[in-house]
């Protein structure tokens, strides 16, 4: 469960978050659509624990991460996902995806071996992937590793930053789903941002629509697109399609 309230960010004198307040229950996906600069990538880095907001409070599972206490990103549990995946070039895929390993849990070559042929399991993908490297794949096949290298930490909260948006139309989907279905299937709670309407009505359970710092409209993906709250997320919205 992941609760964001009251978060206020500035960069200089510009005011890039302006009060957000935002629950995502655990095992749920929250898809945040909007403008280009309204703020979603400076609030995803503040969740992430990458950047700390000038006021407010960011809780998972009941605990505060940000706020008066301050917890730093590398122990947040958090997954985070980017548009270009950035793998680790001259590491082969297996071990990109052990990095994110828990070494005491997976001690031993078998032991890591046998775990990172079940995490690219999970993203519809064999052992056969193992030594290659990345620039020898596909963008599908780099967004499903960079997914199961952020799973191999068994996140509670993964961020996903228009993961799918660098691929073409049927991949898209593929990936999409097969993500989807993994973080569903290990009840992550999940922020998607996406530009991609199609992609925020399949995969989240609700869509923050975010402009100028503030969330104009949050609700299940159906009635936000059917029932815009105001017009100019009407026509954002109508731009998005
Ligand atoms: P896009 O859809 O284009 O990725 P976005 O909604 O993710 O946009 P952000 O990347 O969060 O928007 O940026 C919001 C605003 O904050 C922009 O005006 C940007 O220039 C500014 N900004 C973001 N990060 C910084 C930073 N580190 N220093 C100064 N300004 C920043």
């Amino acid at each position: 469960h992941l609760d964001i309230e009251g978060v206020t960010k500035n960069f200089g004198h510009q005011q890039v978050l302006k009060g957000i307040n935002l629950s995502v229950g655990r095992g749920a996906t929250t898809a945040i659509v909007g403008p280009s600069g309204s703020g979603k990538t400076t609030l995803l880095r503040l969740i992430a624990g990458f950047e700390r907001p000038d006021t407010g409070r960011i809780l998972m599972d009941g605990r505060e991460v940000a706020g008066e206490t301050w917890v730093p990103a590398h122990k947040r549990n958090i997954g985070y996902v980017a548009q270009d995946g950035a793998l680790f070039p001259h590491l082969s895929v297996g071990q990109n995806v052990a990095f994110g390993l828990d070494r005491d849990r997976f001690r031993g070559r078998k032991a890591v071996t046998e775990r990172v042929v079940d995490l690219l399991d999970m993203v519809a993908l064999d052992g056969s992937y193992l030594k290659r490297r990345p620039h020898e794949l596909s963008g599908g096949q780099q967004q499903r590793i960079a997914l199961a290298r952020a799973m191999a930490c068994e996140p509670d909260v993964m961020l996903l930053d228009e993961p799918f948006s660098a691929l073409d139309a049927g991949l898209r989907v593929a990936t999409r789903r097969a993500i989807g279905k993994v973080l569903h299937d290990a009840q992550v709670t999940t922020i998607l941002v996406t530009h991609d309407q199609a992609e925020a009505l399949s995969f989240a359970d609700q869509v923050a629509v975010m402009r100028g710092g503030k969330l104009a409209q949050i609700g299940n993906p159906f009635v936000v697109y059917t029932r815009p709250a105001d017009r100019a997320t009407a026509e954002f919205l109508g731009d998005a399609v």
